[in-house]
């Protein structure tokens, strides 16, 4: 560890930004001036700690390296055992999601897509090797990493990503393989993963120079475990009639049980949420005025586009009160534990509803559809997440066919370039005629 980095550290991140942040959590939370409160409830008061969150998370970020070893990792990856050496961990996922958020995405993507990256692959990936070739990031910098980990958990675009990185970096990548399930898994398949991740400890410790402790791994799984039943038990709110959130909501808060799993800090944060959205519920306060009609949104977010589709469906009272995405993030918690550490880690991060065959995804639809008393749903056909996509016409067809109105909306988690509002007006404003609102 270098003195001037160390220096760097305590004073730019612990001190002067630490300071800074929380004079920022102070400040009254304003509400956006254009804010519909006609037809939305103010957001969250819990947003101003979100923020807070993310952007301590990135400026620690900036001022890790040679402090801490920094991973890079896939979003499904288990990180708890990263958490146990003390690693700074970056998502490069979240990070291009809040590109796309701000709108910049497509622009950094092209950075990539002029390096003879195809237009066709994932907007994340293309994001993020936009960001690492051109440097360009909402977030100030993007620390190095000293090691990547990715699981294909979530995919295989993840692993030519993660090699693609692992040439331009030039540092050592772990990958962790997991057998795709279409049943549960298999004791037979928990061994295979469970080897796996015994195996990395030994090249993680000589990455970090600390010495691997399970006591420490199962403190970090027990804080992870934590919070991932919080953020089910929110997700669950929206079983509520009004629903006290939308999955619009969901969609803003969820980065910190993405990025910021078996921290003590995330535990708090869904606690408070949670007594935020169970105050609404109290109250009968809906995340929409005057809801009439609940759906059910399937796929990745349109992160360019939230605020837009949260409005133009709220103009018609209609409220997204369950996504199979935000559910993902909650639906394993009782897979976790942390007193069988490496056996419940390998048993929970093979069941990814994206690790598995698309009748499960179908069915996880069905039942919600009558435990959130759900009128229609969206499947949003994400042109570049074709893993999440796939099976998605059958899907539609099925769950039309049982009586429940479903729209198959075409865009891109990521990259605008291919929305068009129009487009999406002709097929929104039918169904919704359909739903009879
Ligand atoms: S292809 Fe889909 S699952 Fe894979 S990284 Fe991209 S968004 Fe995630």
């Amino acid at each position: 560890m270098g003195f001037k980095e160390k220096l760097k550290y305590n004073t730019n991140f612990r001190i002067l930004g630490n300071f800074y942040l929380h004079l920022n959590l102070l400040k009254k939370q304003s509400i956006p001036s254009n804010w519909r409160e006609d037809i939305l409830t103010p957001p969250l008061k819990i947003g101003k700690m979100t923020k807070f969150l993310i952007s301590r998370h990135y400026l620690e970020g900036r001022y890790a390296k040679g402090v801490k070893s920094v991973a890079w990792v896939t979003s499904g990856a288990p990180v708890e055992i990263l958490k146990a050496l003390d690693y700074y961990v970056l998502y490069p996922e979240n990070h291009a999601a809040i590109c796309g958020a701000k709108k910049i995405a497509h622009k950094i993507s092209q950075e990539a897509e002029k390096y003879g990256f195809s237009i066709d692959i994932c907007s994340y990936a293309r994001t993020d090797i936009g960001s690492v070739i051109s440097g360009k990031t909402p977030v100030g910098k993007l620390p190095k990493p000293d090691i990547l980990f990715t699981c294909t958990n979530i995919c295989q675009t993840v692993l030519y990503w993660y090699q693609a990185l692992s040439h331009f970096f030039k540092v050592p990548l772990i990958l962790v393989d997991t057998p795709f399930l279409y049943e549960e898994a298999g004791q037979h398949q928990i061994e295979y993963v469970k080897k796996q991740l015994e195996n990395m400890v030994p090249t993680l410790e000589k990455v970090s120079g600390k010495k691997f402790k399970v006591k420490k791994l199962e403190k970090v799984l027990k804080l992870s475990k934590c919070a991932t039943e919080l953020w089910l038990k929110i997700v669950e709110s929206g079983k509520n009639v009004p629903s006290p959130i939308s999955v619009f909501d969901q969609f803003i808060h969820m980065a910190p049980i993405v990025e910021m799993r078996g921290e003590k800090r995330t535990v708090k944060f869904y606690m408070d949420m949670l007594k935020e959205v169970e105050e609404r519920i109290k109250l009968g306060i809906g995340a929409v005025k005057n809801e009439k009609k609940r759906l059910m949104w399937d796929n990745l977010p349109i992160w360019h586009r939230l605020r837009y589709f949260s409005e133009f469906l709220a103009e018609y009272g209609v409220s997204v009160v369950f996504s199979t995405y935000t559910n993902a993030w909650g639906e394993l918690y009782s897979m976790i534990d942390p007193q069988r550490p490496f056996e419940s880690m390998a048993k929970t991060y093979l069941h990814p509803i994206l690790n598995r065959g698309t009748g499960y995804k179908l069915k996880v639809m069905e039942e919600m559809a009558v435990e959130y008393k759900i009128d229609g749903i969206i499947l949003h056909s994400d042109r570049s997440c074709k893993p999440y996509s796939m099976g998605q016409v059958d899907q539609r067809n099925i769950l039309t066919k049982k009586g429940i109105p479903s729209l198959l909306l075409e865009a891109d988690h990521n990259d605008p370039r291919t929305f068009s509002e129009k487009q999406i007006e002709n097929r929104l404003r039918p169904f919704l005629e359909i739903l009879g609102v």
